[in-house]
């Protein structure tokens, strides 16, 4: 085979190649910079969105960056019957994953007071619903291929850091990562791995698209900005989160804290949770 035409440099080049992936979420954000990346890895990659045009998007630049192969998928994460669909059609018509990467998301700040029933259920759906179908729906056919696997889980420093403006979206977060952790011990014996991302404040759609429950949104992004800004987070980018996403299929990590503060948190968390739960 071969594929003259490609020039990937980046660090992880040609480490993927061949290999099938499969990115929810990948039509913007920290989806479509983690296709972008296996792309330059010479994987073959799966760029499923509920946008239809977006996932479009990121299959079309993913070739032009040395995909070998790349198809879009348009997909609600949440909606089992259509993720049954899609795992169907990924299965017969690409194969079976060599990784899944459980990305999409959505963001929802306010206080545990303000927040009503039917935001509950939306940010659970997605970012809990829409990762236990994911690992449920593609891992079981990488545990009938005994071939080995890797899932990836996008959870968040927010799973690991109480605060009070994001009750909701840090409880998703918080049972992501604990799934992760549970199925990695399940999966181990299997050689597919399981790992958790946790990136602290990226930039990216989700702090623009995030609603704000009960809150002034104004005074709430003022007081954003300036948490970022004592942290030294700013511009944090989406590419950094997808190298750790790469990293941690590579070296087969089962939690990784990828910002500054994210990690400090981490540290903190395990090993000094008084502190952070005054
Ligand atoms: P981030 O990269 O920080 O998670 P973005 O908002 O930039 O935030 O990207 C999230 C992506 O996930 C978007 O492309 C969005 O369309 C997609 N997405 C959100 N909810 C779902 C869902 N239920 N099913 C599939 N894709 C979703």
């Amino acid at each position: 085979g071969g594929r003259p035409e490609q020039k990937a440099t980046g660090r992880h080049a040609d480490r993927f190649g061949g290999q099938l992936v499969l990115v929810t979420g990948a039509g913007s954000g920290i989806g479509r910079a983690t296709a972008f990346a296996f792309a330059e890895a010479g994987a073959r990659v799966v760029a499923v969105d509920r946008d239809a045009e977006a996932a479009v998007r990121t299959a079309e630049l993913s070739r032009l960056i040395g995909a070998p192969e790349a198809w879009a998928e348009t997909a609600d994460v949440s909606d089992e019957q259509a993720m049954e669909k899609l795992a169907e059609k990924v299965h017969r018509t690409y194969g079976v994953l060599d990784v899944l990467v459980n990305n999409a998301g959505v963001g929802l700040s306010g206080s545990f007071f303000a927040t009503t029933t039917d935001d509950w259920h939306k940010v659970l759906d997605v970012n809990l619903w829409g990762v236990i179908h994911g690992c449920r729906l593609f891992g079981a056919r990488m545990s009938e291929r005994a071939q080995g696997g890797h899932i990836v889980n996008i959870a968040s420093a927010a799973a690991y850091q109480p605060s009070r403006a994001l009750p909701a979206y840090s409880t998703s977060k918080a049972a992501v990562l604990m799934l992760s952790e549970c199925l990695r011990a399940e999966l181990a014996g299997q050689g597919i791995g399981v790992s958790a991302i946790c990136p602290g404040f990226v930039n990216t759609n989700i702090t623009s698209t995030t609603r704000f429950a009960g809150v002034d949104e104004a005074e709430e992004r003022r007081r954003q900005k300036t948490t970022s800004r004592l942290y030294g987070m700013r511009n944090y980018p989406p590419e950094k989160v997808a190298e750790a996403v790469l990293d941690a299929v590579a070296r087969d990590r089962a939690v990784v804290p990828v910002t500054p503060e994210a990690r400090g948190a981490h540290l903190m968390s395990r090993f000094l949770p008084g502190v952070l739960r005054r």
